[in-house]
């Protein structure tokens, strides 16, 4: 399965739109259900306005009814070289919104992949839930 995911990764990496950075990146998240949902980052002339593929995926798959996630593979890198390419603070902070800590993230490699869990990536994170 995880080949599957970062298979659709490079697919949805090929739409990417970063003129800016030149730097490609897609994203496959797998949902409980089997779904999959693909994304890519999508930059801005106004810098800021920058959506990383992880986050273009989960709200991909939210705004159609999906809330419960098994693993999400990541591919990226400059123009089309393969960098290991891990998620950003804020897509971080995103996956613990919806996932729990033992969510998978395959990160693509040159020589293969390595899987990382949330928990491992995003320690002790901020949450509503920690006030309740
Ligand atoms: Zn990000």
């Amino acid at each position: 399965m995880f080949l599957k995911l970062l298979e659709k990764a490079e697919l949805a990496r090929e739409n990417s739109y970063s003129p800016y950075s030149k730097f490609k990146v897609g994203a496959a998240l797998l949902s409980k259900n089997g779904e999959i949902f693909t994304g890519c980052n999508i930059e801005s002339s106004s810098y800021s306005l920058t959506c990383c593929a992880e986050r273009v995926a989960f709200f991909k798959a939210i705004s159609e009814g999906n809330n419960g996630f098994e693993a999400i593979a990541i591919v990226g890198g400059f123009n089309d070289t393969n960098e290991p390419c891990m998620p950003c603070g804020s897509c971080r902070q995103v996956m613990a919104e919806f996932c729990t800590p033992d969510f998978k993230i395959i990160i693509k490699k040159n020589d293969g992949f390595d899987i990382y869990t949330l928990f491992e990536l995003l320690p002790n994170s901020f949450s509503l839930k920690n006030n309740e």
